[in-house]
């Protein structure tokens, strides 16, 4: 019997995951722990009341339909928050619907905030310096400075962890003024809970009520309509009362699918900044400065090739550098680079497989309309020389590639060839402005 229910549980989770994806099913579905049946009751405990709420209130009906279709001796599920189920008295409690109030405190209506994401933890570099100065002139200007402010930019690049910093900061030299910081899932997932109760009045007055609202990862509202136009509403109240907006995306808002055009207008009336890739002079800053709080001495070399190696964010930096840290620890051994290579084969194969050279003189091939054996071939003329050395250029920025490696691949050049083309490009991109944004432009498609 228990065997049967363990397979029929499995199935369902098999459904549940292919139904609504990945990343639906990591987050909400995958956490979720068969507990048992009892009277012809599925009974399904899940960690906390706030996943109890959104499965609740977006999945259910789909659990027990599946659940119907494998057992025709079930009735109903149970959703119950484990820790509380300990005897049926207080299962029976958690099984009813939830609390009726939307928030209970204002700080109800927040996220928390990581004490570590502070002004003085961020390393400031090219890649960032803008969305950094604006986030500070947010947080130490009295009257808004512009609003919204819009940061957008790549995942692990730094958002929330600026967006935590306006709220800290303010906590500690303006305690008096209500900040509020959530995600907008977080938005998203107390507007419904509020419709379900009927206290949508109470929801909107709360959130006019904020002197700083921020939003982050606003895409995740692209698409779903009601939430969208909620968040106009709370948007423009806010903005109209001169109340500070902060928002961060995963793009600029023109370029944000699925939401409404007066939405992406709005939102780009303030000031929008986009934080770039890293480049490898901040990753090194962010790592030394890493290393030091860590206190505990890494060989400068091991640092460089950190920095050479993992390109793709910080959090993926972050997350090498406490491995080999915990790994030296644990053989109390000094980290060589033959052990940072096998401690992090995986990180590292990850990043290699990043951008290829190949890509990139596909990209640019197709870019500048020329045939992509340009790129290897020996002509000099200028409208082939050009795009190749373009690509030679974003090769050496977006690959961990050698010179004489990348040169190898451009029809078997020298590296002094290679490092001519990088040092053209970069004089190029700083007299011509067409052709800088040309570049950018190519760099940031091949980075997605
Ligand atoms: P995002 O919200 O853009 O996906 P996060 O703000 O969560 O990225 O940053 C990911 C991690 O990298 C966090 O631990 C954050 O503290 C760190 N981080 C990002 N940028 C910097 C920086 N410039 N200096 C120091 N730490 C940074
Ligand atoms: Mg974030």
């Amino acid at each position: 019997m228990a065997d049967k229910i363990a397979a029929q549980w499995a199935r369902i989770r098999g459904r549940l995951r292919a139904e609504y994806g990945e990343a639906a099913y990591r987050s909400w579905l995958k956490p979720m722990t068969l507990v048992g049946v009892k009277s012809r009751r599925v009974r399904i405990s899940v960690p906390t009341q706030f996943m109890r709420d959104w499965i609740e209130s977006q999945y259910i009906e789909r659990l027990v339909n599946l659940w119907a279709i494998e057992g025709k001796t079930i009735d109903g599920v149970d959703l119950v928050v484990s820790g509380n189920d300990m005897d049926g008295q207080t299962t029976s409690q958690n099984t009813q619907p939830a609390a009726r109030r939307v928030a209970d405190s204002p700080d109800a209506l927040g996220a928390p905030l990581d004490p570590r994401f502070t002004f003085e933890n961020f390393i400031v570099g090219k890649p960032n310096e803008l969305a950094f100065a604006a986030a500070r002139r947010v947080a130490e200007t009295e009257v808004a400075p512009y609003n919204p402010l819009f940061l957008y930019g790549g995942v692990g690049l730094g958002k929330t962890h600026l967006m935590h910093a306006i709220a800290l900061h303010l906590r500690q030299t303006r305690p008096q003024k209500h900040v509020v910081y959530l995600s907008a899932e977080k938005f998203m997932y107390q507007f419904i809970r509020a419709l379900r109760f009927r206290d949508t009045v109470a929801f909107k007055e709360q959130f006019r009520s904020v002197d700083i609202l921020m939003i982050d990862d606003v895409q995740f509202i692209a698409g779903k309509d009601s939430t969208q136009e909620e968040f106009f509403h709370t948007f423009n109240a806010l903005v109209d009362q001169n109340r500070q907006v902060v928002i961060s995306a995963d793009k600029s808002p023109n370029d944000l699918e699925g939401m409404e055009e007066r939405m992406k207008s709005r939102l780009g009336w303030g000031l929008v900044a986009d934080i770039h890739p890293t480049t490898y002079e901040l990753r090194y800053g962010i790592l030394q400065s890493k290393a030091d709080d860590l206190d505990f001495e890494i060989p400068e070399k091991i640092l460089e090739f950190l920095a050479h190696k993992i390109i793709s964010n910080v959090r993926e930096l972050e997350g090498a550098l406490n491995r080999i840290v915990a790994y030296a620890h644990l053989i109390g051994r000094p980290i060589t680079l033959e052990t940072t290579h096998d401690v992090l084969h995986d990180i590292l194969r990850a990043n290699d497989r990043k951008v290829t050279i190949e890509e990139i003189q596909k990209r640019v091939a197709e870019h500048f309309n020329v045939r992509l054996s340009e790129m290897y071939s020996a002509r000099r003329a200028r409208a082939v020389a050009r795009p190749r050395q373009i690509a030679m250029y974003l090769s050496k920025q977006l690959t961990a590639r050698s010179l004489p490696e990348i040169g190898r691949k451009f029809g078997g050049r020298d590296h002094t060839t290679v490092m001519h083309a990088v040092r053209r490009v970069e004089e190029l991109k700083l007299t011509d402005r067409g052709f800088g944004e040309d570049v950018e432009l190519l760099r940031r498609m091949l980075e997605t």
